[in-house]
């Protein structure tokens, strides 16, 4: 059989521990078999990070601005144990805080849904897709701990040099301190990304945040949505038959563990992430869950939203095979291809992406799975199976 052809290249930027043995196998297994892969290929592992001084993430940034397309495999962040594991040279940021800031991205979360996993949660009948914003707040934060009594001042300098300076507390002991920003025009990003993704995939959008306490800076962000709803998509959304609706988060989380599902949560940058954890857990595994950054101006980074797996990777050192579940990597990868065949009027591309996706799915509604999901599935699993031989399955199945 003559292999896909692609028009324009990805960008790959490869990760760590037992995502990137994965990622190699799926290659290897589930793509290059089919398609003649055209990648511009950045080496995110975090012994590569760190001997360039995080330049090969800025480059890999770069080259998805460029291409219009990524896809990344998960990535340490590197703590003070990973420094002595990995002789680092020293601590390095967040590559995904990195990415996340140089495309002005937000980021969104969707659960891949099966038809025998059951959400915990028994009323979630379809996906609830989470608009996490991936600039600012504490994510960019500034903090200090104090020795002692004091004044904790908020100050802004103008560039004229005049002041804006307010007392945050008369400190009278020893605490600690933090400051955080956001911008405007990364807020009008966000929700103009939100309202972009929701129309797209025809989803309601609810907006959620802390307003009633934090009034300017939360309020900001209310407003904004706002604004950018009704001057530039609430002609659209009423033609569509959807609707935004902003609440206040309290009620927002009341108000998801009663819904259906179906719609976009867009959530601040804290709330995103710990709530994006939350409904993934709840919706059956942290592997079950795609992540997709998006720009302002249309350019998509595609990954997995767990980690390294870190765990699983130092019984594979041992000799183990494990069960390490690879559907979100696989997802990584199929939206991105899809994505490039979109852009580039591709079709065969695209034929192939969701043909894999639906191997993929087929495979597990079959019975064949990995540990984390025959612990939940029902009816019980067929055959529980190693990452290597789930691959197998599906790869047989595509062929
Ligand atoms: P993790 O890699 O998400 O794994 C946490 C636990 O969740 C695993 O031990 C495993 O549970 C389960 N799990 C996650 N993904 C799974 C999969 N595909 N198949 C089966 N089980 C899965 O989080 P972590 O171990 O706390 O973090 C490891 C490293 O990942 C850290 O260095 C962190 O910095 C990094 N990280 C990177 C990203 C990213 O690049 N996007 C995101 C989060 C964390 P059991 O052990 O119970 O089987
Ligand atoms: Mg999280």
């Amino acid at each position: 059989m003559a292999k896909i052809q692609m028009k324009n290249a990805i960008a790959e930027l490869d990760g760590d521990e037992m995502t990137r043995i994965l990622w190699g196998v799926i290659k290897e297994k589930l793509i290059s078999p089919f398609v003649d892969l055209k990648v511009e290929y950045f080496d995110l592992g975090l012994k590569a990070r760190d001997d360039s001084d995080d330049r090969i993430t800025y480059e890999s940034a770069a080259a998805i601005k460029r291409l219009g397309v990524g896809v990344k495999c998960a990535t340490i962040t590197s703590n003070a144990a990973r420094l002595e594991e990995y002789s680092l040279k020293k601590l390095t940021p967040s590559p995904n805080g990195i990415i996340r800031a140089e495309l002005d991205g937000t980021v969104f979360r969707k659960p891949i849904i099966v038809n025998n996993i059951k959400s915990t949660v028994s009323c979630w009948k379809k996906p609830i897709v989470l608009g996490r914003h991936a600039y600012g707040d504490v994510y960019k934060n500034c903090e200090i701990a104090t020795d002692g009594p004091g004044t904790a001042e908020l100050v802004f300098t103008r560039s004229d040099g005049t002041q804006i300076r307010r007392t945050i507390m008369e400190m009278k002991g020893p605490g600690i301190i933090q400051g955080i920003h956001n911008l405007d025009e990364s807020i009008e990003s966000f929700a103009r990304a939100c309202f972009f993704y929701g129309l797209s995939e025809n989803m309601d959008v609810w907006f959620s945040t802390k307003d009633t306490i934090s009034k300017t800076y939360d309020g900001r962000f209310k407003e904004i949505f706002q604004r950018i709803f009704d001057t530039e998509y609430k002609e659209q959304y009423d033609k569509a038959g959807r609707e935004y609706f902003y609440t206040l988060i309290d009620d927002a989380v009341a108000r998801v563990m009663q819904a259906k599902g179906g719609f976009l949560w867009a959530c601040k940058n804290y709330d995103g992430d710990v709530m994006s954890d939350m409904v993934a857990s709840a919706s059956g595994s942290l592997a079950m869950m795609t992540s997709v950054l998006v720009s302002p101006d249309g350019v998509f980074e595609y990954e997995a939203a767990h980690g390294t797996v870190q765990r699983h990777y130092y019984k594979y050192l041992k000799g183990e095979k494990t069960s390490t579940n690879p559907v979100a990597l696989i997802f990584a990868w199929t939206g991105a291809l899809a994505k490039r065949a979109e852009i580039d009027n591709t079709p065969e591309l695209k034929v192939f992406a969701l043909a894999l996706e639906k191997a993929t799915l087929d495979t597990i509604e079959s019975g064949s799975m990995t540990g984390d999901l025959a612990k939940i599935a029902e009816p019980a699993a067929r055959e529980v199976l190693d990452s290597w031989q789930f691959i197998d399955r599906i790869a047989e199945r595509l062929a």
